[in-house]
């Protein structure tokens, strides 16, 4: 259930409350929005079931208390009806901002790293992406450079200023990974890895969940939850393409995701148009069309030299097209209603 306090609620009636709360065993969250602050109780203990909503209305702190029938309650909207917003070195995410993440599928070296860190950068967006530790469908295949991958990723940090954003795979790699990134990304194939959502949950770094290949918004949603209710509350959700019956594309953009996760939650909503469609010929349409069905943010793959990538070549745009990506979705953008997100402030 959640509980609405009060606009006049006092710190005192409201920390006596939350004490209350935790006595009887209930888990806290709570969301202070600009007008309301509310209370997310999550676990009812069965000898507080009986006049549970009488109960606590009858407080004078209390507005209104409301179950929630839903099996994910702290990423809902009826949890937090303002939008998260979600400060990345001064990169807003969330919001009426349009946030970039861009770079190549995997990081390959030094050079081509900080090149694309460059290039990216110049181009307007914001925040570098680029795979450490990679997830590979074949056992046989390239599966990263690991922490030194990761020691590049920061490098390239150092040099352009741009915050980085880097996959995630292992609950042992949590730690390590925190160490370099300032997002962790949890994959498509991992949206279901509870432990790992769990742990992540548990860091205090901003997460970005891709949708799982073969799962439903609900779903979906319920991972979100998992991370949430460690306590980490900087969730951006990511849709990324679902498996269909297609196979000209190497997944289906499921446009419907975007204001659906919009209208059932309150976390950033971001599309992946480079995964969805595995087609760089197709990425700047698809990119134009999440832009304009109101997503937060993109998540692109570049690289200076696509057809010498070693992974998701066919799907990374070439500078030139980048650059003209981001030129194609400024207008799309502002018609939106949002502006581009303003550059990291460089410490
Ligand atoms: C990636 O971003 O390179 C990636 C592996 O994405 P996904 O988990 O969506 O396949
Ligand atoms: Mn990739």
């Amino acid at each position: 259930m959640i509980i609405i306090l009060q606009p006049s609620a006092t710190r005192e009636e409201r920390e006596s409350l939350l004490a209350d709360l935790k006595t009887k065993g209930y888990g806290v969250h709570l969301s202070e929005g600009v007008e309301r602050t509310i209370v997310g109780v999550i676990g009812t203990p069965e000898r507080d079931k009986e006049n549970l909503i009488e109960r606590y209305e009858a407080l004078p702190c209390v507005e209104r208390v409301v179950p929630i029938l839903k099996p994910y309650k702290l990423v809902g909207r009826a949890f937090k009806p303002e939008g998260t917003v979600i400060n990345v070195r001064g990169v807003q995410i969330g919001g009426s901002a349009l946030c970039i993440m861009a770079g190549p599928c995997t990081v390959e070296s030094a050079e081509m790293i900080v090149e694309t860190a460059r290039h990216v950068k110049k181009c307007g967006a914001h925040i570098l992406r680029g795979g450490a530790y990679k997830p590979s469908t074949s056992p046989y295949s390239f599966h990263g450079m690991g922490e030194a991958g990761l020691k590049l990723l920061a490098e390239a940090r150092d040099e352009t200023g741009l915050p980085v954003i880097t996959e995630v795979m292992d609950t042992r790699d949590v730690e390590t990974v925190a160490q370099y990134a300032d997002i962790f990304q949890i994959g498509t194939r991992n949206m279901a890895n509870y432990s790992l959502l769990r742990e992540v949950g548990q860091a205090r770094k901003p997460v970005m969940l891709k949708r799982g290949w073969a799962s439903t918004i609900e779903e979906w949603m319920q991972a979100a939850e998992y991370i949430v209710s460690q306590g980490n509350y900087e969730v951006i959700l990511c849709e990324r393409g679902i498996r269909t019956f297609e196979t000209y594309t190497r997944n289906t953009f499921d446009l419907n995701a975007i204001p659906a996760a919009q209208e059932l939650s309150h976390l950033p909503v971001f599309a992946d148009p480079s995964h969805a469609t595995g087609k760089r010929s197709l990425v700047k349409a698809v990119s134009m069309g999440a832009v304009a069905a109101g997503a937060h943010g993109l998540i692109l793959e570049t690289h200076p030299s696509p057809e010498m990538a070693i992974k998701d070549g066919p799907q990374s745009l070439s500078p030139a097209q980048f650059e003209e990506l981001m030129l194609a979705i400024a207008p799309v953008a502002e018609v939106v209603g949002k502006q581009m997100a303003q550059p990291a402030q460089v410490f």
